[in-house]
């Protein structure tokens, strides 16, 4: 089994982007909490509901309703995952080594280190499709015609609403206050490995597939 994969990083520092590479080329299922919560909100369940303003506003769900829609998605004991926006502070990187001690494989995490000045002008750019979630980006990744993914075809690419500036804002500001304990928690555990994501998609890639 392959060990499970989680990815540390700042919104918008690449993460989802090489996951997908990664899900083609070694068979990995990438869970993205994000796009977990933002389901529940399209769906209109209860806990969509609960959550949809804390999203908007760039806030965190709490811990145990994140971990709960987690273990509702994940078969983590026979299947190798790459967790993405899942830990957020060192409380969910406990639940998640809880989650994962009965799995038989090894974990470690990526931590996709990268300018914060740079990032903020490459998520308010971001674009995205609603139908296969292909990421584009305004600056750098642009689809073959105006607003249709590239990908399936889909006519009308979406602005994340909490891809806006000020929410972005507030959105790094959570980020910045988490990751240094993060990053601790992996390095004692000796399963921390750094790249540099502010290169091309094809290094970054490079050095996330030198790792394994
Ligand atoms: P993301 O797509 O990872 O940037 O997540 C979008 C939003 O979903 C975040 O701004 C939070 O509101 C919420 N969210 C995603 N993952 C978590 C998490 N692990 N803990 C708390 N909130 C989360």
């Amino acid at each position: 089994m392959l060990p499970q994969l989680i990815f540390l990083g700042a919104p918008g520092s690449g993460k989802g982007t090489q996951a997908a590479l990664l899900v083609k080329s070694l068979g990995y299922i990438h869970v993205s909490t994000g796009d977990l919560l933002r389901a529940e909100i399209l769906k209109g369940t209860d806990l969509g509901i609960r959550v949809s303003k804390l999203l908007s506003a760039g806030a965190l769900v709490d811990d145990l309703t994140v971990l709960e829609l987690l273990k509702s998605n994940c078969d983590t004991v026979s299947r190798s995952y790459i967790f993405d926006g899942f830990p957020r502070n060192v409380d969910q990187a406990r639940l998640l080594d809880e989650l994962l001690a009965p799995s038989k494989s090894s974990s470690m995490a990526v931590y996709f280190k990268i300018d914060l000045a740079d990032l903020k002008n490459r998520i308010i750019n971001r674009r995205s499709c609603p139908a296969c979630g292909e990421i584009y980006n305004l600056m750098f990744k642009l689809p073959a015609s105006e607003n249709i993914c590239s990908k399936c075809g889909h006519n009308g690419l979406v602005h994340r609403k909490d891809d806006q500036v000020s929410v972005v804002e507030k959105r790094l500001d959570i980020f910045k206050e988490n990751i240094a304990s993060l990053v601790f928690y992996y390095e004692q555990k000796k399963a921390l490995f750094e790249i540099d994501a502010s290169s091309s998609s094809d290094s970054v890639f490079e050095s996330l597939t030198n790792i394994f």
